[in-house]
């Protein structure tokens, strides 16, 4: 399973502000928008906002956007292991996981 590129602008909220456009960049896989490590914190927050109470649909756009990343980041040295990606695509959004926030100065 291969998930297209995201293109700016084929979000549906990156559409409404350019605050919602928290997108990844391949191949690092780090947000346009702040640079961080996608997903970012406020890419997380409106990935929620987005799915709202689908939390199993969030984790099936997860899991292929893990898929994808793998192939990309693996290719970096070192490359991050199984648990670091699991912590970064996946796990923020597991039942349980501590809400998400964003820190206002960043
Ligand atoms: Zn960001």
């Amino acid at each position: 399973m291969t998930l297209p590129n995201i293109p700016l602008g084929r979000e549906p909220l990156s559409r409404l502000h350019p605050v919602h456009q928290h997108l990844p960049e391949r191949p690092g896989w780090r947000c346009r928008a702040c640079g961080a490590a996608w997903p970012c914190p406020m890419a997380r927050m409106l990935l929620r906002a987005e799915y709202g109470p689908d939390r199993v649909g969030l984790s099936v756009y997860l899991a292929g956007v893990l898929f994808d990343a793998t192939e990309d980041l693996m290719r970096e040295t070192p490359p991050p292991t199984p648990g670091e990606l699991f912590e970064r695509f996946l796990a923020w959004n597991a039942p349980g996981a501590p809400p998400v926030t964003v820190n206002p100065s960043t």
